[in-house]
């Protein structure tokens, strides 16, 4: 049967076996995809086994992003771009390597939740990995303005400087800490790429960084009402969301990558939504 996984560490928390096996019937394909966790020193040892193997594809998941650019023998703009794959193929000693993080979320905002980016005043929170990848697929869609802050804001500076520095963002892309979202106004889209949440931490946001009509989007899912979305839902922001759309889609994106076929994703998303209460 032909193989795909998801390489992580670690890896039991992993939704990725669960998508992938719903879209394999919801599409017809004959398919099994595993998760597999790898030792921290053990990301291309555990990928040259699962090929030998015949393994056909893997997704990768923490701390591997930037390990799987380096082990591909061809690597698309967009992970080049952002520095990290999220999937990789193999066609014999072939490797090639894809990040779909960053349209998957774009595709969740403006399909899903059918909130456009053109001429938008976009916010990313953070400048680790998950924020790089959507950096490029947010330009792409034309915002007014995109503004990365981040707790550390050398980082989110270094990481704008390196997007100038490839042609890409200037005058739209510019970044700082938090302390400079105080003068900035409203954002009609704010989207929280910190880890914040997953340790329950507020973010230190003056109120007038919401929009009320706008969405606040929270990319890690399956919490519920995290301390962002409270904290957007107080300031009266109209719509709020979490990361679940944009892991389905992403991974919606891999399974089309890999089989030639998009599947559908609003029932995955809505079986995987917890509800944001
Ligand atoms: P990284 O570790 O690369 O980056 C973490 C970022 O969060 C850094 O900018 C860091 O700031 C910031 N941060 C961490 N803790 C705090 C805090 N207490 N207060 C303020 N800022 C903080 O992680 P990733 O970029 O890979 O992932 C970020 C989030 O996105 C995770 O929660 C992950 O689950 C989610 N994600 C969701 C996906 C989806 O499909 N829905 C896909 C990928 C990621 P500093 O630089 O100052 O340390």
């Amino acid at each position: 049967m032909d193989r795909y996984a998801v390489i992580g560490h670690p890896i039991g928390h992993s939704q990725s076996p669960l998508i992938h096996t719903l879209f394999a019937h919801a599409t017809g394909q004959t398919l099994e995809y595993t998760a597999i966790e790898a030792p921290l020193d053990g990301f291309a040892a555990t990928a040259d086994a699962f090929r030998a193997a015949g393994g056909l594809g893997l997704n990768v998941t923490l701390p591997f992003k930037v390990e799987a650019c380096a082990y591909a023998t061809e690597v698309s703009e967009r992970a080049r771009i952002a520095g990290a794959a999220n999937a990789l193929t193999f066609d014999g000693p072939h490797c090639r390597a894809d990040n779909f993080d960053g349209i998957g979320l774009l595709r969740d905002i403006t399909t899903n939740l059918n909130q456009p980016v053109a001429g938008r005043r976009v916010l990313v929170l953070g400048a680790g990995g998950a924020a790089r990848g959507a950096l490029q697929p947010l330009l792409a869609a034309d915002p007014e303005r995109l503004f990365v802050a981040n707790r550390n804001a050398a980082k989110a500076l270094d990481l704008v400087q390196s997007f100038h520095a490839l042609g890409l963002g200037q005058g739209v892309l510019a970044a700082g800490g938090w302390a400079e979202l105080a003068t900035m106004g409203a954002f009609d889209i704010v989207i929280n790429a910190t880890s914040a949440s997953l340790t329950a931490d507020a973010l230190p946001l003056p109120p007038g960084v919401f929009a009320p009509d706008g969405l606040a989007y929270d990319m890690v899912y399956g919490k519920g009402l995290t301390p962002f979305l409270r904290q957007a839902r107080a300031a009266g922001t109209a719509l709020l969301a979490d990361g679940v759309g944009m892991l389905v889609e992403q991974a919606a994106e891999a399974f089309a990558w890999w089989r030639g076929v998009r599947p559908d994703t609003r029932p995955v998303i809505d079986q995987l939504t917890v509800p944001l209460t």
